[in-house]
């Protein structure tokens, strides 16, 4: 079936939309071809049809055509298909970004890490184990894990700022030569692992004495 008014919709000299006559609205075909794909408003197809937005987005809703967010509504959309990208892509070979070389202000960056901040505590597994796209399946033996984790990192900081930073057997307050030993291994007392009283700040090579 063809319908001859899914074509360009027309303005008059002074602007305006010229109007269709005769409920095209009532179409679900049309209607996606306005809304969705020419990227018109409810206004304007109300305006189109001769109706008020309400009556548009009632058949919208009837028809369960996706509603657009309020944000997108002046957006112009480019149909992408699976060559999209690609053309994309050649089109701006060569061409400069228009930050590139323009460092960020302190007061943007601070607004920048805030955010980021923000959304990693509402979504902690962002990116991370089966959410990762390197994860190879959960390989990395847990204790790795743990060592890596926040929670490790801040365990080990707390010991150093308890011992001062300087190793608690030899006195060698030299810094990136510190690690923290657990008196109660690792392996063996797991509920000790991040206990304050169960760590100590050493250097490297009174740890490897230890062992
Ligand atoms: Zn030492």
């Amino acid at each position: 079936m063809s319908r001859p008014y899914i074509a360009v919709i027309g303005r008059d000299e002074s602007g305006r939309f010229i109007p269709i006559e005769g409920r095209p609205y009532h179409d679900k075909e049309w209607l996606e071809e306005m809304y969705i794909r020419q990227h018109l408003s409810t206004n304007v197809i109300g305006e189109i049809c001769q109706v008020s937005p309400t009556t548009i987005r009632y058949f919208i809703n009837k028809f369960k055509i996706n509603i657009r967010s309020c944000n997108t509504l002046n957006r112009v959309v480019p149909i992408k298909d699976e060559n999209w990208c690609k053309r994309i892509s050649e089109a701006k070979k060569g061409h400069l970004a228009w930050n590139k070389g323009i460092p960020r202000k302190a007061e943007t960056k601070k607004k920048v890490s805030k955010g980021l901040e923000k959304f990693h505590k509402n979504n902690p597994n962002f990116q991370r184990g089966p959410n990762n796209h390197r994860w190879k399946g959960g390989i990395t033996p847990e204790d790795i894990q743990i060592r890596s984790s926040k929670k490790y990192i801040d365990w080990r900081k707390a010991v150093y700022a308890r011992d001062e930073y300087v190793c608690v057997k030899c006195g060698d307050n030299k810094g990136g030569n510190l690690s923290a030993h657990h008196v109660l291994s690792f392996r063996d007392y797991p509920e000790e692992r991040f206990a304050l009283d169960n760590g100590v700040t050493l250097c490297v090579p009174c740890h490897n004495e230890v062992y």
